[in-house]
């Protein structure tokens, strides 16, 4: 569980971010988080994968503050999240299947786990076929697939997506979100940031930002 007590971030030049959120989200639920851009979409998703801090407020994760976590308890955080985020694209100097074995490499699992762990998350994704190829070789849409494979490939418990279908066709937009509704059926909690309202009902809850405030938030049971 994951939930936002009374949260703000004010940065440099007393902008905030983020201005008194508070909101609960279940373990297994796909949530949406809509706002324009500016509103503070990105800011909060960081905040769950212990990249920023909040100025005032608690983050807590399964009844731990993680705002408080010391530098060194992030990489046991990090474990339990996949993440697709902005300004983290795929690394242009090695292939498609690289690109995905990379977060099991970096936590110390063998070459030869992590290759057939990231071939399967490839398959998952339909993606196996381009498993030799260069990321620069690839559409947007197929890009945006890798990144979800990198994301998963790590067996994660949560999922933070920043804009994933952002750039892509209405067809690439939903294979991209049919993806991860996979995931959050096989029990993965995934929370998705888009300016783009056009899948909302896809959701079980949606949480509307505007100028770093919450100015809506609704839950469906019809979606879960
Ligand atoms: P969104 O993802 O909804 O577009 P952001 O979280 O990126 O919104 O940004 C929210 C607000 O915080 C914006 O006004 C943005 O300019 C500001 N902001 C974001 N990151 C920083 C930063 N590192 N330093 C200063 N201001 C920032
Ligand atoms: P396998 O279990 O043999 O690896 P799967 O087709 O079940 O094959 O899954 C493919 C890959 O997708 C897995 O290696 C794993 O990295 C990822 N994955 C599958 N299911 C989940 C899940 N529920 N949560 C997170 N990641 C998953």
């Amino acid at each position: 569980m994951i939930e936002f007590q009374q949260v703000s971030k004010i940065y440099a030049g007393e902008v905030y971010a983020l201005r008194d959120v508070s909101f609960t989200i279940g373990d297994g639920e796909l949530v949406f988080l809509a706002g324009p851009s500016g509103a503070g979409k990105s800011t909060l998703l960081k905040m769950i994968a212990g990249m920023e801090k909040p100025s005032t407020g608690a983050v807590m994760m399964n009844g731990q503050d993680i705002s408080k976590l010391k530098s060194g308890s992030l990489p046991y955080l990090r474990r339990k999240l996949g993440l697709i985020l902005q300004g983290q694209g795929l690394l242009l100097d090695r292939d498609v299947l690289s690109n995905v074995m990379l977060p099991m490499i970096v936590v110390g699992e063998s070459t030869a786990d992590a290759q057939t762990r990231a071939s399967a998350a490839l398959e998952r994704l339909n993606m196996l076929d381009k498993a030799h190829s260069s990321p620069l070789a690839l559409s947007g849409g197929e890009q945006q697939r890798v990144m979800i494979a990198r994301a998963i490939v790590n067996r994660p418990q949560i999922i933070l997506a920043d804009e994933p279908t952002a750039y892509l066709d209405r067809e690439n937009a939903m294979i991209v979100i049919e993806a991860l509704r996979a995931f959050q059926r096989s029990g993965v909690t995934c929370i998705i940031s888009s300016h783009d309202e056009q899948f909302l009902d896809q959701a079980n809850r949606v949480i509307y930002l505007n100028k770093g405030e919450v100015t809506d938030a609704w839950t469906s049971a019809a979606a879960a």
